[in-house]
C-alpha cells in the first residue's frame, strides 16, 4: 500500500549506461606447444605407429628440467589403471572388449640426444602407466622452447569410454597420442599438472599449433574429419591414402574415419538465422553495434551414419542455431569449420563429447520434432567449443567451468531457438508424444504378450482420481489403450523445458561444495550434480538477480577476457563482483556460499493472518465487535535454509493493490505487519518470478487466502513431472 514508505519497490530498472566492453580479441593463443605428426594405421588397424616433434615453450617464470606427458591411451593397458580401479570403486566393473594401449618406441630431443622416461607411479593404482615423465639433460629457463621427437605405437580399443573403433571400419581417435600436461603454477609453487587419466575427471591441455599427416587404407578417402582443417589428400602406390591436416590455437587433436559414413559440407551464413530482438538487445548491453556483435559465417561439416540420414537437417540446423547463438552472446567463433560426428551404432560410447573444432552428438531413430534429440546433445556439445575449447578451463579440478556453463548455455539455445519441447513415453521401440505422472507398466518386449492378455487391469487411485477398474475383453493395440484412460495417467502434450527440469536435482545428494576438485567427488551422482545441474542452476540464478544487461556484459566479458587461457573459479568470482555491482546482492556473500559452501536455499511462507480491528472489546463474542473494514495483517515469512540471500516478496490485497518487498534474506524471519489496513491480504507470493532457482521448495512458497482448488492441483501434478525428470541423455557424459 501506498503509506509504506520504507519498503523497496522493486521494478525491472536495470542500467544500460555502464561503460561498453572493448570489443577488441585476442586472435590467437599463446601457442606454448607445437605438434607435427606421421602417423601410419597398420594394415586395417586398431594399430596406429607414429612419431611426433613436440615443442614446448616455457611461458612461466620458473625453469624446469622435465616434460610431464598424458598416455591416456594405457587406460585401456589392463585392469590396473587408475580408471578402471576408480570405476570399480564406484561399482563400474566394465571392462573394453579388448585391450588398448601406447608402447613408447623411442625418445629423443631434436639433435637425436636419447631421453630416459618413467611412468608416474599413482597411489591409487601404482601400475598405471597413464603419466610419462621426461628428465631434461639441461633445465628450460623461461622463455626459453625444447623439442623433442617421441616415436609411439597405439593400439585403440573397441569403442570404449569416448575413443576407440567399430565393427564396420568407424574409427574415433580421441587421446590417442602422447599429450603434454600443463606447467603451472599453483599454491604449491610451479609444477606439471598432469593427472591420470581419472574416472571423473576429463582433460587439460596448453594451446598451439598441431599438423598431421595420417595414412589410412583407401577406403576411408574422404571419409576423414578432424580437429583440424584438411589440406590435401594424396593417394599412395601401397593402397593408401595420407591426408594433411593443420590446425592453430587449439588444446587437443582429434579425428574421426568412417568408411560408411555420409560426408557434407554446408556454409553456416549468419545472415539466415538472425534473431534481431536479441541482437538489438546483446548490441545495446554491451554498448556495441550490430555489426560487432553478429557472429562470422563458418564451414560446418557434418559426418553422418547412413541409417541417421533422417537427422541430416537436424544436425545441420542445431549447429548453425549454436554458432549463431553462441557468437552473438559469447564472443566470434575464430576458426575456419566446425564438425559434427554422428558416431557409428556399435560405438555409442564415443558420442557425446567434445575436442577442439569437433564433437560427437549420437542420437536414436524416429525422434518427434518436438523432441530435442539430436538437438539437445548438438548444442550441448558444440557448447563446449566456447566453454572447453576456447575458454580452457582445468577439467581435472573444475569441471563446472565447462559443464555448468555448457548446460547453462544449452537451456537458453534450446530454448531461444525451438519451441518448447514436448514429453514422450516409449512403448516397445514406438515413442509416444504424452506424459504418464504415474508409473505405467512397463513393456517390455517379453511382458507385453502377457500383459496383452489380462482381462482386468487396476488403475490405482491418484489425489486427483478415484482408483479405475478397466475390462479388457478384446486385443487392442496399447496405444489405443493408453488413450482411454483419463487424464490421471496420460497427458497427451506435456511440455518440458530443461532449465525447469535441473531442478530435479534437489532431491539429490549435495555433499560435497562446487569448490572441490571433480576427480575427487566420492560419487559419479555427486560429479555429475557439482559439475552440470547445479552449477547451470547457479548460474540461472545470478543471471536472474541481476538482470539480463548486467548479465550479458558479465558473460561476454568472462568469455573474451578468458579466451585461449586456462582460467579458474576465483577469476569467475571477479568478473562477477565487477559485473553485478548495483543488482543489489552481495555478491562475495553470494559466491562464498554457492561455491564454498553447501548451504540450502529455501523460503517459506509461514503465518498469514489478517485480524479485524476491535471496535467493542465487551462485544467479541458477536460480528459488531470487530470493524468490517479496517485489518490488522501479519505476514510472516521463513527463511528455511541456510543460504542468505535476497528475496523478493509479493502482496496482493483484496482492493487489488499488489506491493512488492525486497527482504534481505539474512535474518531466519521476515516479519511484516500492517496494523490498520483498509484490505485483507489476499495472496503472498515469494520470489514471484522465479529468480531463486536454487530454492529447493517452490510449493511452500505460495499463500492465498482460499485455496484454489485447481492451481492445487496443477501444482502436485508439475511436481510429480519435476519429480520424474532424468538427466538429460548426456548428463553423465562430455
Ligand atoms: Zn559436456
Amino acid at each position: 500500500m501506498q503509506w509504506v514508505h520504507w519498503i523497496t519497490v522493486f521494478g525491472v530498472v536495470v542500467n544500460w549506461t555502464s561503460a561498453s566492453l572493448p570489443a577488441q580479441l585476442p586472435s590467437q593463443s599463446a601457442k606454448t606447444v607445437d605438434y607435427q605428426m606421421e602417423v601410419k594405421m597398420v594394415g586395417d588397424g586398431p594399430t596406429l605407429r607414429g612419431v611426433e616433434r613436440v615443442t614446448w615453450r616455457n611461458q612461466t617464470t620458473a625453469p624446469t628440467s622435465e616434460l610431464w606427458w598424458h598416455v591416456y591411451n594405457n587406460a585401456w593397458a589392463g585392469r590396473d589403471s587408475v580408471w578402471l580401479t576408480e570405476a570399480r570403486g564406484f561399482g563400474d566393473d566394465k571392462l573394453p572388449r579388448a585391450w588398448g594401449n601406447t608402447e613408447i618406441d623411442a625418445l629423443a630431443l631434436a639433435d637425436g640426444t636419447s631421453l630416459e622416461w618413467t611412468w608416474v607411479a599413482q597411489e591409487k593404482a601404482p601400475l598405471d602407466r597413464t603419466v610419462m615423465r621426461v628428465s631434461l639433460p639441461i633445465p628450460v629457463e623461461p622463455g626459453g622452447e625444447v623439442s623433442v621427437e617421441l616415436k609411439f605405437t597405439a593400439v585403440l580399443p573397441p569403442a570404449f569410454r569416448r575413443s576407440g573403433w567399430g565393427d564396420s571400419g568407424y574409427f574415433h581417435a580421441a587421446q590417442w597420442y602422447p599429450k603434454l600436461g600443463v606447467f603451472e603454477e599453483s599454491a604449491d609453487g610451479f609444477a606439471w599438472n598432469c593427472e591420470p587419466y581419472h574416472y571423473l575427471s576429463e582433460f587439460y591441455a596448453d594451446y598451439g599449433d598441431y599438423t598431421l599427416n595420417l595414412t589410412l587404407p583407401e577406403k576411408y578417402a574422404g571419409h576423414v574429419v578432424a580437429t583440424g582443417t584438411l589440406k590435401s589428400e594424396l593417394a599412395n602406390a601401397d593402397g593408401t591414402v595420407t591426408i594433411a591436416m593443420h590446425a592453430e590455437d587449439v588444446h587437443d587433436f582429434a579425428w574421426t574415419a568412417d568408411p560408411k559414413a555420409l560426408l557434407e559440407k554446408r556454409r553456416f551464413l549468419e545472415s539466415e538465422w538472425r534473431d534481431e530482438v536479441e541482437e538489438r538487445k546483446v548490441a545495446d548491453a554491451l554498448g556495441r553495434s550490430l555489426d560487432e556483435v553478429r557472429p562470422r559465417d563458418v564451414e560446418m561439416i557434418l559426418l553422418l551414419q547412413p541409417e541417421h540420414e533422417e537427422y541430416r537437417e537436424r544436425y545441420f540446423e542445431a549447429t548453425a542455431k549454436s554458432l549463431y547463438y553462441f557468437g552473438l552472446w559469447y564472443g566470434e567463433y575464430p576458426y575456419d569449420t566446425i564438425t559434427c560426428v554422428d558416431p557409428a551404432n556399435d560405438a555409442g560410447n564415443t558420442g557425446g563429447m567434445e575436442y577442439p573444432r569437433l564433437f560427437t552428438g549420437g542420437v536414436s531413430r524416429g525422434n518427434h520434432e518436438r523432441v530435442l534429440r539430436p538437438e539437445g546433445i548438438t548444442v550441448h556439445e558444440f557448447g563446449h567449443q566456447f566453454w572447453y575449447g576456447l575458454v580452457g578451463n582445468d577439467e581435472f579440478n573444475h569441471a563446472w567451468l565447462d559443464e555448468g556453463f555448457t548446460t547453462f548455455s544449452t537451456n537458453r539455445v534450446l530454448s531461444k531457438a525451438w519451441p518448447a519441447e514436448l514429453q514422450t513415453y516409449q512403448v516397445l521401440d514406438r515413442q509416444f508424444l504424452g506424459r504418464a505422472p504415474l508409473t505405467t507398466p512397463s513393456f517390455s518386449k517379453n511382458e507385453t504378450r502377457a500383459w496383452l492378455t489380462l482381462q482386468h487391469a487396476l488403475i490405482p487411485s491418484t489425489p486427483w482420481s478415484d482408483s479405475l477398474s478397466l475390462e479388457l475383453s478384446h486385443s487392442t493395440s496399447i496405444e489405443a489403450w493408453l488413450r482411454e484412460i483419463p487424464v490421471a495417467s496420460y497427458l497427451p502434450e506435456v511440455t518440458s523445458d530443461r532449465t525447469t527440469g535441473l531442478l530435479s536435482i534437489h532431491g539429490k545428494d549435495w555433499g560435497q561444495a562446487l569448490a572441490t576438485p571433480t576427480w575427487n567427488m566420492v560419487s559419479n551422482q555427486l560429479r555429475r550434480t557439482n559439475a552440470y545441474s547445479r552449477p547451470a542452476l547457479t548460474l540461472e540464478t545470478m543471471s536472474r538477480l541481476m538482470g539480463e544487461a548486467r548479465w550479458i556484459r558479465l558473460m561476454r566479458d568472462w568469455h573474451e577476457s578468458q579466451r585461449f587461457r586456462h582460467p579458474l573459479p576465483e577469476e569467475f568470482r571477479d568478473t562477477l563482483l565487477r559485473h553485478g555491482e548495483g543488482a543489489g546482492v552481495d555478491w562475495l556473500d553470494f559466491w562464498q556460499q554457492a561455491y564454498h559452501q553447501n548451504p540450502r536455499m529455501d523460503f517459506k511462507v509461514e503465518r498469514v493472518d489478517n485480524f479485524p480491528l476491535v471496535v467493542d472489546a465487551r462485544n467479541l463474542d458477536s460480528e459488531q465487535g470487530f470493524a468490517d473494514s479496517i485489518w490488522h495483517v501479519r505476514v510472516e515469512i521463513r527463511r528455511t535454509g541456510e543460504f542468505r540471500v535476497p528475496v523478493e516478496v509479493d502482496l496482493l490485497y483484496a482492493d487489488g493493490v499488489q506491493e512488492r518487498h525486497t527482504w534481505d534474506g539474512q535474518a531466519g524471519v521476515w516479519l511484516y505487519e500492517l496494523p490498520a489496513s483498509t484490505a485483507k491480504v489476499v495472496r503472498v507470493l515469494v520470489d514471484p518470478e522465479h529468480k531463486l532457482m536454487l530454492e529447493r521448495n517452490w510449493l511452500d512458497n505460495t499463500w492465498t487466502l482460499d485455496a484454489d482448488e485447481s492451481r492445487a492441483w496443477n501444482a502436485s501434478v508439475r511436481a510429480l513431472i519435476w519429480a520424474q525428470q532424468v538427466l538429460h541423455f548426456y548428463g553423465g557424459r562430455g
